[in-house]
Order: structure tokens, then C-alpha cells, then sequence
């Protein structure tokens, strides 16, 4: 059996929404406890997480542009997602964990210290939970459709961006914008945003 298993089933696929969410405890855990121990003040805790957490929206924006679209083989692999939006395809979470663990924790860890390393990290798994329960949303929660209306208009307002935005990503014939998930903002940043108001478009009719 290969490790890099693209299509996940329906327990892997909620064992991985555990896993993160038991990752980020543990590592809020840990930074709460070590800032104790060296003295760290909740606040400077609570601005490390908020870096990891922006670190991450900026991580999720250049793999999925320049890496999932852009570099072989996980091109091919994110081309299957393009292909099929409704199967549940990404990388294992095993890899990406891994990802974190090597590119975060253990440089922070090392060259830093373990409160710096687990308070930044609680953050980028924060983000990294965001963006997964955001692109659940995208692909796997329908808009509750107005029978009056037909156009979604009993979701959140919430709800519908995330469908507008993500679907404005899978909607251009070569995936040129929208490449955040969790946030429009480095999107904005790098000028490939091309969502519109949302106002304009779910006008309740009257
Ligand atoms: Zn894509
Ligand atoms: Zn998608």
C-alpha cells in the first residue's frame, strides 16, 4: 500500500479534523506551561500565536499558488482536486504534519526556545484547522437554497462567501485567483483577488 494516499474515506477524513484539533491542544497546552515555567507573559503568548496564525494564511496562499499549481507531482495530485471537488483529495496529514514539524517547530524550537516553538505552532494549526473546516464547507455543505428565491439566500452570509470565493478559484478555466481559503487577504495583497461585494449579488428579492 503507497503512503501517499490522495482520496481519503469518510473516517480518515474526520480522523484527520481530530488529529489537528489534538495537535493544536497539545501545542496550546504546552506553550501555556512553558511560558509559565520561563516567565513569559500571556500576553506575548497570545501575540506569538497570532503570528503563527497570520504565518499560516501566508503559508496556505504560496503552497496552494506556487506549489499545488505550480510544481510536479503536486500539481498533478491538486489537478485530481480541480477534477473532482466533491471527493476528498489532499495530501495526508501525516505529510503535512510533518511539514509543520520540520519547518516551524524544531528550527523555532532549537533556535528559539519550546514556549516560541509551541505558541507560534499553536498557531499555524490553528490556521491550518480554519482553512480545513473552511474548504469543508466549500465542497461539502450545500447552500440552503429559498425555494422562493433559488439562490442560497437561507445560509449564513458566511457560508455563502466561502462557496463564492472558493468557487471562484474552481471556477476560472486555469485556476488563476483565489488562491486563499481561510482569508481573502494575501489575495488582495498579491492582486488576485476576484470576488465582488457580496451585497450586489444576494439582494433578498422583495
Ligand atoms: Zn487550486
Ligand atoms: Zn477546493
Amino acid at each position: 500500500m503507497s503512503l501517499i494516499t490522495l482520496e481519503h474515506g469518510r473516517t480518515a477524513y474526520a480522523l484527520d479534523f481530530l488529529a489537528i484539533a489534538a495537535a493544536g491542544t497539545g501545542l496550546g497546552a504546552i506553550a501555556i506551561v512553558a511560558g509559565g515555567e520561563t516567565g513569559a507573559s500571556p500576553g506575548w503568548t497570545v501575540a506569538l500565536a497570532l503570528g503563527g496564525l497570520l504565518a499560516w494564511t501566508l503559508i496556505e496562499y504560496t503552497l496552494h499558488r506556487f506549489v499545488l499549481h505550480g510544481l510536479q507531482p503536486f500539481r498533478r495530485w491538486h489537478t485530481l482536486h480541480h477534477q473532482r471537488p466533491g471527493a476528498r483529495i489532499y495530501a495526508p496529514t501525516w505529510l503535512s504534519g510533518s511539514l509543520v514539524v520540520v519547518g516551524v517547530l524544531l528550527p523555532l524550537w532549537l533556535y528559539v526556545d519550546l514556549h516560541v516553538a509551541a505558541a507560534v505552532g499553536f498557531g499555524v494549526v490553528a490556521g491550518n484547522m480554519a482553512y480545513s473546516v473552511t474548504h469543508h464547507v466549500a465542497h461539502h455543505s450545500p447552500l440552503r437554497t429559498s425555494a422562493a428565491t433559488g439562490d442560497g439566500s437561507k445560509a449564513s452570509i458566511w457560508h455563502r462567501r466561502v462557496h463564492e470565493w472558493h468557487g471562484l478559484h474552481h471556477g476560472t478555466s486555469r485556476a488563476t485567483a483565489q488562491f486563499g481559503v481561510s482569508t481573502r487577504l494575501w489575495d488582495c495583497v498579491f492582486g488576485t483577488e476576484r470576488a465582488r461585494p457580496l451585497r450586489r449579488r444576494y439582494r433578498p428579492a422583495s
